[in-house]
């Protein structure tokens, strides 16, 4: 069994708050905050430019890959970390579309996250090739899956639901068409068990600071099936993907493998904030993050449900179909979630009118949100959210 005490230990968090929000950005893990500071005086300020050699900088994207890849269900040598995930979706659908012929569109869902989507849009104009995005309900997905499609690229868990793809049946089902897949992994790195080779998805990407607590602005990843990985070509061919960097060939030559898929010089800072944090999840059981993630969410739903009749369940109810976050829809979402965070609980609000909370269980326990379902009651039961000062939009929400 996975020590969640032990786990709590290794986060830095402030007193007195009930922090759901890892979803968005994870907290500090006391040892990113020590390797950092470490990487800044003894390897950047001793080692200078020594360090690309002797700090192991040139090999973090990988080390990093294959600490995350464990995570995921990803073999060693599959996931390199660099980028953010938007830039690492341009370079997995770019990718799929340099192997999969004449078909003409790439199927995504409504309920996939903005910068997906305008990625996916500007990356099909860019390669002038007649492709085209096509958008269908989330639950229309499986109905759309036909011959036309190329790539179907999806993010597995919905940013504002919660709600979870079969990504194994999804998957099965786009092959079977002769179509490639794209998995956004953003809300499903670190919060529920991955099996990307078991699905057999193509390619997948996710992010370094949601569930992985890499720091803000954290290098994101991206997985390419080993059996596609020395055939794909990148549409962004930088220097740190090419076979030989350091021989400077005018001419471009993919190096092995995910090892493509790197662009440019890696920020080593924040490579390493991930590197340290990551292995908070020595010893960790994904297995029983699920199934403690289950126990805080259903608890929470119930909970909120008894003491706050205005908030409405905007996730599916059966957590089979969740992944580790909670949303409630409320028209003043905005204004009840600022007065949560001045009342010590933390978590976001999604526009138009959606309250979310993240079940992180390396270190939030059942405690937490039973202390935070008594806050809510408090702010929907005073009607704190009415205070002006609570509906003043800040730039982040
Ligand atoms: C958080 C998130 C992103 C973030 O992309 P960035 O490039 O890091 O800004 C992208 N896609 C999904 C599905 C996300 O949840």
């Amino acid at each position: 069994m996975t020590d969640f005490d032990a786990t709590r230990a290794l986060f830095d968090l402030p007193d007195g708050i009930v922090y759901l929000d890892g979803n968005s950005l994870g907290p500090l893990p006391r040892a990113a905050r020590e390797r950092v500071a470490r990487e800044v005086s003894h390897a950047w300020g001793t080692l200078l430019i020594r360090g690309w050699n002797e700090a192991g900088w040139m090999d973090l994207p990988e080390t990093v890959g294959n600490k995350i890849g464990r995570l995921i269900g990803a073999p060693e040598g599959s996931v390199v970390a660099g980028d953010s995930t938007s830039v690492n979706l341009f370079k997995a659908l770019t990718a799929a579309l340099s192997l999969s012929g004449e078909r003409k569109v790439v199927l995504s869902d409504s309920g996939n996250f903005p910068t997906d989507l305008y990625v996916a849009q500007q990356a099909l104009v860019a390669l002038g090739r007649g492709h085209a995005l096509k958008i269908v309900a989330p639950e229309e997905i499986d109905g759309a899956i036909d011959e036309t499609v190329a790539v179907l690229m999806l993010t597995e868990v919905d940013y504002r639901t919660g709600r979870l793809h079969d990504m194994t049946a999804l998957t099965a089902k786009a092959h079977g068409a002769g179509a490639l897949t794209v998995w956004d992994l953003a809300h499903s790195a670190g919060a529920l068990p991955v099996d990307l080779s078991g699905a057999g998805a193509d390619f997948a990407i996710g992010c370094g600071y949601k569930y992985l607590n890499g720091g803000p602005g954290a290098p994101a990843f991206i997985y390419v099936r080993p059996e596609h990985a020395d055939r794909v070509s990148p549409a962004l061919a930088g220097w740190m993907g090419h076979a030989a960097p350091f021989a400077f060939d005018l001419g471009y030559a993919p190096a092995a493998g995910v090892n493509r898929m790197r662009v440019g010089t890696p920020p080593i800072l924040a490579m390493a904030s991930l590197d340290a944090a990551l292995d908070v999840w020595d010893g960790v059981s994904m297995a029983d993050v699920r199934a403690r993630s289950i126990e805080l969410s259903e608890t929470f739903i119930a909970e909120v449900e008894a003491r706050c009749p205005q908030l409405a369940l905007a996730s599916p109810r059966d957590p089979a179909r969740r992944g580790s976050q909670v949303s409630f829809v409320f028209a003043e979402g905005y204004a009840a979630m600022q007065a949560a965070i001045a009342n010590g609980v933390v978590g976001d609000f999604r526009a138009p009118d959606i309250m979310r909370f993240g079940f992180t269980p390396l270190y939030v326990g059942l405690a937490d949100v039973v202390r935070a379902a008594g806050v809510l009651e408090r702010v929907m039961g005073e009607r704190l959210w009415d205070r002006p000062e609570f509906k003043q939009k800040a730039k982040v929400t």
